[in-house]
């Protein structure tokens, strides 16, 4: 039926599969309705992701169950990978609009985009961003390296919290609890999440990527246009083959965001120009001309230029410089400012073989941070090791 939009129509007290039982809606996203619900067999409770029943969506449902597969499947055989969402099962379902794939999850918290509804004057405290970016990274390289995936829509909505101390356990837990949007604040059965959570809360979060529904094998063709538009690599927006960098860009733009508040790149129609035009125009304002070897081995180049470093139809642009943006605009010290833009500029690279990797960025934010002892950083099975047990130290995270 037209007015679900191809969601399943639930009903209330429902049981999917006979065994699980619906107790309210977590979250929703463009292709799924994600429901907290009682496994009766298990005794826990899960998460129960219910995509929609159109055309398409069945396949891509297949997709994703594949790729989370890979995951479980690597993670036993290399003992990493726990940044990432883990699958516990998976069904179909037949509502009004036909088959609906269902996949059943671990219940994590709230996204970071709710968690920074509360923050969004001056982002997320600083410590608390490096925390978090580690895990991505680390669950990025792991995807990328071990199991050859690209993630391909990494952005705030798609990275969920999972507390740790009992005492964030329960506030996560009472937000769980009362029905909330993806999008807006934090309000829990107890108040506003925001002003309960200390600064040490914050610190004992870990977070888990999650969101497979839009990723690909790094080794296969594709063709579709990838990511959410203001996460958008440089490369997808100009049509050129893309790969893992791909997810690290989008991964400077989710750090710049949590770390500020606001979008680096924020782009809007106008009149006279398109949305990937504005884009482009704001990269440009950001990181500088693109060189003409780069934009004109684009086949969609010409949609955007006329010649190199000429856009076709936005001629005044205004160059801002990341350090002076953190510094001017949000207030940080000339010291945070630069140490920042030392780690988001490499990962911005347009280039994407020169772009740095997740390893390489990972490197970056826990040097950020300050040395680890003993570790030799070239040595990766070493490294490897040093960085799991990083995330183990809390105390570090300063
Ligand atoms: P979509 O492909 O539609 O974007 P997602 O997998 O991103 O679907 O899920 C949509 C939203 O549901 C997420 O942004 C998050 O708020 C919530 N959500 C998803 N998985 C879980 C989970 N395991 N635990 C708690 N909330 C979840
Ligand atoms: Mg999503």
């Amino acid at each position: 039926a037209q007015h679900t939009g191809g969601h399943y129509p639930m009903q209330e007290g429902e049981v999917f599969n006979t065994q699980y039982q619906v107790l309210h809606k977590l979250g929703c996203g463009t292709f799924a309705t994600v429901w907290l619900c009682q496994d009766m067999r298990r005794k826990k409770q899960v998460a129960v992701k219910v995509l929609k029943s159109r055309e398409g969506f069945a396949e891509s449902a297949q997709d994703e169950v594949a790729f989370l597969r890979c995951v479980s499947c690597m993670k036993k055989k290399d003992l990493a990978g726990e940044n990432i969402i883990c699958l516990l099962d998976d069904f179909r379902m037949i509502g009004e609009n036909g088959f609906h794939a269902c996949l059943v999850f671990e219940v994590l918290g709230p996204s970071i985009r709710c968690l920074m509804g509360n923050y969004t004057a001056q982002g997320l405290p600083l410590p608390f961003v490096k925390k978090s970016l580690q895990q991505v990274l680390a669950g990025l390289h792991f995807l990328h390296k071990c199991c050859r995936i690209i993630h391909a829509d990494i952005k705030p909505e798609n990275i969920l919290l999972c507390g740790c101390s009992k005492r964030l356990q329960r506030l996560l837990m009472a937000t769980l609890h009362c029905d909330q949007g993806t999008e807006g604040r934090l309000k829990g059965a107890g108040g506003d999440l925001g002003n309960q959570l200390e600064e040490s809360d914050l610190m004992s979060i870990e977070v888990k990527i999650a969101d497979l529904g839009s990723a690909c094998w790094t080794y296969k063709p594709f063709s579709k246009e990838i990511q959410t538009q203001p996460y958008r690599a440089l490369e997808v927006l100009l049509g050129l083959d893309y790969g893992t960098p791909a997810d690290i860009w989008s991964t400077a733009c989710l750090a710049f965001e949590m770390a500020t508040g606001e979008c680096l790149f924020d782009p809007q129609p106008g009149k006279y120009f398109s949305r990937d035009d504005d884009h482009v125009a704001r990269i440009i304002e950001l990181l500088g001309r693109i060189p003409p070897q780069i934009v004109f081995s684009w086949n969609k180049s010409t949609k955007f230029f006329s010649r190199p470093g000429a856009l076709l139809r936005l001629s005044r642009l205004f160059p801002r410089s990341l350090p002076g943006i953190l510094a001017d605009r949000h207030g940080w010290t000339p010291q945070d400012a630069a140490a920042f833009s030392a780690f988001l500029l490499p990962a911005l690279h347009y280039a994407p073989e020169r772009r740095a990797s997740a390893a390489q960025s990972l490197r970056h934010v826990i040097m950020g941070i300050g040395p680890l002892p003993h570790i030799l950083l070239d040595n990766w099975h070493r490294f490897d090791k040093a960085l799991a047990l990083h995330f183990t130290v809390k105390s570090q995270v300063t």
